[in-house]
């Protein structure tokens, strides 16, 4: 059976991420409403800008929707803006839309030089090969709490993280064609947010340790 994935359909980048899940066998729906979110197994809160997607979703009364559902364990990937809206503590940034996720964040925290870049990522539990990062005006993982796990890595930032089900990564994997992060939320998924056999490296980067 396909997983069924929502997509968080209110602005950002939507349809690569709607690609990026059909390639690793995930039907897809748009979310819009909170009766959108009725018999979904995963949910995808894409990037865009945090002040948009907080408005939006407001006005739509999904706020409080993607609280419960995200709360009550259904397995999310939120990326840069949906890292930001999933995260405990978000630093120059309104109060997170979701929540939940033991992070600190701080918004557009690299310098203007490198508000965009590209740079490897290395997500231990997925091999040694680098996957490609693509980093727009990206939240900077400021700490690292107890219940949350380093996924990966760019240098000495911490640039993905996971707490159970709930998966965050301050870049853009949808925009390379590297499908191995989707591919791995999507098992994550299958398994119903269960953690699979975790692959931690000895040593893990911790923020603030
Ligand atoms: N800078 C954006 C924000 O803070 C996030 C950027 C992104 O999602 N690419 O909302």
């Amino acid at each position: 059976m396909r997983p069924r994935v929502g997509v968080l359909a209110l602005h950002g980048g939507v349809a690569e991420h709607e690609a990026a899940l059909a390639e690793v066998g995930a039907e897809t729906r748009r979310v819009r409403s909170a009766a959108d979110l009725d018999h979904l197994d995963g949910l995808v809160i894409p990037g865009g800008e945090t002040t948009t997607i907080d408005r939006l979703a407001r006005r739509l009364g999904l706020a409080l929707a993607l609280r419960a559902a995200v709360g009550g364990g259904l397995p999310t990937l939120g990326t840069c803006a949906g890292l930001i809206a999933l995260a405990r503590e978000v630093r120059d940034g309104p109060e997170p839309l979701v929540g939940g996720l033991d992070i600190a964040v701080r918004r557009n925290a690299y310098g203007r030089q490198r508000a965009s870049f590209e740079a490897p990522v290395l997500v231990p539990s997925l091999g040694r090969e680098e996957l490609p990062g693509v980093f727009i005006r990206a939240p900077r993982v400021e700490d690292v709490g107890p219940a949350a796990e380093v996924l990966a890595t760019c240098g000495d930032e911490v640039v993905a993280v996971r707490q159970g089900g709930v998966w965050g990564t301050a870049f853009h994997p949808e925009l390379t064609p590297d499908r191995r992060l989707h591919a791995a939320f999507v098992a994550t998924v299958r398994a119903g947010g269960a953690a699979e056999v975790e692959r931690r490296e000895e040593g893990a980067f911790r923020v603030g340790a």
